[in-house]
């Protein structure tokens, strides 16, 4: 029988890691592109057990393990190959104040070993979209799951290591025994994701090192229905966002804010556009998922009792399923409205008008993001220029993550830093300046 080698130290790993970055071939175009490629294939081979995984850790349906996971990232992965080439390329810079005859230009430097921590959320999407963007920077990663989605987690540890370097990525599976080990190592940058308190343990650990960090929190993303806005359409869109993994996005509407009339109304289409989604028995739709564990499920179903319930409500602690749910008169005080919500439940909260939404938006933490639905240029303009958010969406809530051009991140409580496409790059990187003097003749510096 052979020994069972003893499980690799985050030391020993780190150390690893650390000298496959020092030999500089992670900087080449050609191990980075090799990398995300190899990182594609895992994701084209392997979708059936990932939308498996999902399926057990979330109830995902393929659609959904497709749209918002699987293809997602191979969108993501695609559109950095695209471009890596381009953006790579040292972009000449002016120095009139240097002295005759200098040249510079500035270059993106990989930062060396990269911790990327991950939620239960989205549990392939959130670790693997940011082990993409360090890896197109030319850096080496410890990816770390989270131990929440238990399936993803153990499918993505045995995959990684098929397709994927070893010394380009190494896999920690664990919780807050094996996460807290970890950052007590030094890493030239830590990506969290995940929610502020945690964050603030991440943030703190990596103050130790002066670590710089990424952290995408979440919070609660408010929604302002103006009058007169079409609420059949405003009432799909919303819907289809809010109840979107039952309601377990980061970016999800957490509330609306609206008149007593266009509630009124809005409820109405809400309750129509959920039928249509979901059937009159979601709890039987395969598109409706699950909360991810009993104590999420407990948490949620305390919010129910903050306000009306106009719509849904029903629950089943057996099956951790929550109906689309509705709350109308919540008082702005009440429970539901202290915490993110993080599940199927809407919250209304009745606003005489836009002024009040600002006011009620900006007495709050900076969300994650804030949505509108209005036919007013004026109400568009005042919620670009009076809030302040991770991401304004007019229309629309959640298309903001569609597009890997667009940068993601929060502000304050709901985070610091940016990712996705060129952004990621510019997260993973240090933007170098290379400048050169030459030695004669003798400029007013010499
Ligand atoms: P989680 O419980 O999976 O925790 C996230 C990670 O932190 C896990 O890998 C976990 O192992 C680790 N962790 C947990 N406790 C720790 C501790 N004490 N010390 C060190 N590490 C620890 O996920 P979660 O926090 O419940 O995720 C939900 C939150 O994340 C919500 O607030 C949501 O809005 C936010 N979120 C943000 C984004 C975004 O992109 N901004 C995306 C998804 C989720």
């Amino acid at each position: 029988m052979h020994p069972v080698p003893a499980p690799e130290q985050p030391g020993e790993l780190i150390a690893r890691l650390r000298a496959a970055s020092r030999t500089g071939r992670p900087r080449s175009l050609e191990w980075r592109t090799e990398q995300l490629t190899r990182l594609r294939s895992l994701l084209q081979e392997h979708t059936d057990a990932l939308a498996e995984a999902l399926f057990a850790d979330l109830h995902k349906s393929r659609s959904e393990a497709h749209a918002a996971e699987i293809g997602f990232t191979v969108r993501e992965i695609d559109h950095l190959l695209e471009n890596l080439e381009e953006w790579l390329r040292p972009q000449p810079a002016a120095v009139p104040g240097c002295p005759a005859g200098s040249t510079a230009y500035v270059q993106y430097d990989p930062l060396g070993v990269v911790l990327v921590i991950a939620p239960w959320n989205y549990p392939v999407q959130l670790l693997l979209v940011p082990v993409a963007g360090a890896l197109a920077a030319g850096n080496t990663v410890v990816a770390k799951p989270s131990e929440v989605a238990p399936a993803c987690s153990a499918l993505l540890a045995r995959l990684i290591p098929q397709y994927l370097s070893r010394d380009a990525v190494a896999v920690v599976e664990g919780g807050v025994a094996e996460t807290t080990a970890l950052l007590a190592q030094r890493f030239d940058h830590i990506f969290y994701t995940g929610n502020g308190t945690v964050g603030r343990i991440v943030m703190r650990a990596a103050a130790e090192h002066l670590t710089p960090v990424t952290l995408e929190l979440g919070g609660k993303s408010p929604v302002f229905v103006d009058r007169g806005t079409n609420l059949a359409d405003t009432a799909t869109r919303l819907a289809r966002a809010k109840f979107a993994n039952a309601g377990q996005t980061c970016v999800a509407p957490d509330y609306v804010l609206t008149d007593p009339d266009t509630a009124r109304g809005l409820v109405a289409e809400i309750a129509r556009s959920v039928r249509r989604m979901f059937g009159s028995e979601p709890e039987l739709a395969r598109g409706y998922g699950r909360i991810v564990n009993l104590h999420h499920f407990d948490r949620v179903v305390r919010l129910l009792g903050s306000g009306r319930i106009v719509l849904g409500g029903r629950h089943d602690r057996e099956n951790r399923y929550i109906a689309p749910t509705v709350l109308a008169d919540v008082a702005a005080e009440s429970p539901v409205m202290r915490e993110e919500i993080f599940g199927p439940v809407l919250p209304i909260v009745e606003v005489p008008g836009v002024d009040q939404a600002i006011s009620f938006i900006n007495d709050r933490d900076k969300p994650l993001a804030v949505y509108g639905f209005t036919a007013r240029e004026e109400v568009r303009r005042r919620l670009a220029e009076e809030t302040t958010s991770g991401g304004l969406v007019l229309g629309m809530p959640m298309a903001q993550v569609l597009d890997p051009g667009l940068p993601f991140g929060g502000v304050g409580e709901s985070g610091t830093g940016s990712y996705r496409g060129a952004h990621s790059l510019a997260a993973f990187s240090h933007l170098k300046p290379v400048l050169d003097v030459p030695m004669r003749p003798t400029g007013p510096v010499g």
